[in-house]
């Protein structure tokens, strides 16, 4: 299952239509999470790869992609989108394989590729300016203009949704882009790239460079001949990308991490609300920037909701997956360390629950158990940091003003949800909780590739998803006539 499922030579880069080695011949190997098994090699691209990718995209801007209309880009997208759909049980095959996902989850990431792809296709030719009241004499108006070459880094969590989402609105925008895939998990990107390339996208305007992020990724981040980067990843990478960029006055999007809360009033509808709160937690074993670890309770539900997240949890299978249980392998062997690290720096709090590792999960994968921990004091390393694995904490709260303060209290400011039948109260927290994104009685709105995404706080800046994208990816010129 997996790599045999991909139709194109992965040890190559993609680079002005062709698919290349990297410079030197250099590879990376890729890794099975589910088994720990080396199970074939990707290209580890260089910052020469990186500086050939970047003037192909140049010059594409000044060939067909640059004279494409915005319905012709509208066009293409809408065809690779199609494409895509047509290639899902593949794509979930090969993404399962590569990040440990269980298909169903590697399913959904294909069906939402697809989905940014429609989205773009359709909105690329409804961006407008508008026209200016201004002095007697002049007509003013605005247009919004690509912003040449885009960077793209990715991490190895959501491929191909985060691809989608980025590099979608990028192109549907008229930029040419420059993708660098983490190195754990390149494989959907490679394919995708092929798909967009069967779908007639113009050489040069999407090249696609798998490599070591200190390498490659560096390389691009700190390109002079780049006009904008999209990053998403970890806290301390975003911030050497900006600053990298900010060398060139580059303009960055950074999408990093969470510590997204749930915040549970006692008048909660708790069957409603239970899947969300245990799901939210677990769903790609925890390896969600919009990952919710945080479950706040007002006092008078705490004994209950944790009982019943408990059952939930119990029942939690965690094993291979491509036996699409509820949970799947860490992506390697250093973030199970590191997963691991955080639970042991638990062993003082009260442990809820926990699930279950399958007796014939392999050996070498990288399987962790998911954690829930009761009555968690906000303070505690547990409710501050980032885990990105499958490990949720519940905090009691007296009041509006408490659960608003604890929310509100670590360096993040991603996602957050409301609980609670008081119409009102649902108002006021949605205004007062720091988050890019806020739900009320739902958590996530089923991922929405319409629904703006991004951050406050160490959870980044600028947004993508959406038509907000749309206008990121592109600078807006004022055009000011004087005729008389
Ligand atoms: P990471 O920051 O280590 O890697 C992300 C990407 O950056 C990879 O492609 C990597 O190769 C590249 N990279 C690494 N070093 C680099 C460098 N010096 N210069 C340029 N690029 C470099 O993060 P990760 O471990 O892959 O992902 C986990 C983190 O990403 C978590 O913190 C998570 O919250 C965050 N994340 C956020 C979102 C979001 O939308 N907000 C989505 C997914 C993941």
């Amino acid at each position: 299952m997996g790599l045999d499922r991909l139709w194109i030579d992965p040890a190559k880069v993609f680079v002005g239509g062709v698919w290349r080695d990297a410079e030197g011949k250099a590879r990376l190997p890729v890794e099975d999470p589910s088994t720990g098994a080396s199970v074939g090699e990707i290209a580890g691209g260089q910052a020469a790869d990186i500086d050939a990718a970047v003037a192909a995209a140049r010059a594409s801007l000044s060939g067909e992609w640059g004279r494409a209309t915005a319905v012709e880009r509208g066009r293409v997208l809408t065809r690779i989108g199609q494409l895509v759909l047509e290639r899902v049980d593949d794509l979930a095959a090969i993404e399962a394989m590569d990040v440990g996902k269980p298909l169903k989850q590697a399913r959904a990431d294909a069906v939402a590729l697809a989905r940014y792809m429609e989205f773009y296709g359709g909105a690329a030719d409804k961006v407008m300016g508008d026209t200016i009241p201004y002095l007697d004499g002049y007509t003013v108006y605005t247009l919004r203009e690509p912003h040449g070459v885009t960077g793209h880094i990715v991490p190895w969590n959501y491929p191909m949704q985060i691809i989608g989402r980025s590099v979608g609105a990028a192109l549907a925008m008229g930029n040419a882009c420059v993708l660098k895939p983490a190195e754990e998990a390149c494989l959907t990107a490679l394919a995708f790239a092929a798909l967009a390339d069967e779908a007639g996208l113009p050489k040069s305007a999407l090249n696609v460079v798998p490599g070591l992020g200190e390498v490659a990724g560096a390389a691009l981040s700190g390109h002079a001949g780049i006009n904008h980067v999209s990053f998403t990843g970890s806290v301390a990478v975003g911030g050497l990308v900006q600053a990298a960029a900010a060398k060139n006055v580059v303009p960055v999007t950074l999408e990093l991490g969470g510590k997204s809360p749930q915040v549970v009033f006692g008048d909660v509808d708790l069957e409603a609300a239970l899947p969300f709160l245990v799901n939210a937690g677990i769903q790609n074993a925890g390896q969600t920037c919009s990952a919710s670890s945080r479950i706040l309770v007002e006092w008078g539900r705490l004994d209950e909701v944790t009982e019943r997240m408990a059952e939930r949890y119990g029942a939690l299978r965690v094993g291979p997956a491509s036996a699409d249980l509820d949970v799947g392998p860490l992506i390697s062997g250093r973030q199970k360390e590191i997963v691991t690290g955080f639970i042991e720096d638990g062993g003082d709090l009260e442990q809820a629950a926990a699930g279950e590792i399958v007796g014939n999960a392999p050996e070498g994968g990288h399987y962790v158990a998911p954690r829930l921990f009761a009555g968690v004091d906000p303070a505690h390393k547990l409710a501050q940091q980032e885990i990105f694995g499958p490990v949720q904490v519940v905090i009691p709260f007296d009041d509006e003003d408490e659960a608003v303060a604890i929310a509100n209290g670590t360096e993040f400011g991603l996602v957050a949800s409301v609980w609670s039948r008081d119409g009102a109260r649902q108002m006021r927290m949605a205004k007062r909780l720091h988050a890019g994104q806020v739900f009320v009685n739902n958590y996530g709105a089923g991922g929405g590739v319409e629904l703006p995404f991004g951050g406050t706080g160490k959870s980044g800046h600028g947004r993508e998803k959406g038509f907000e994208a749309l206008y990121g990816f592109s600078s807006l010129k004022t055009v000011a006539a004087y005729h008389g």
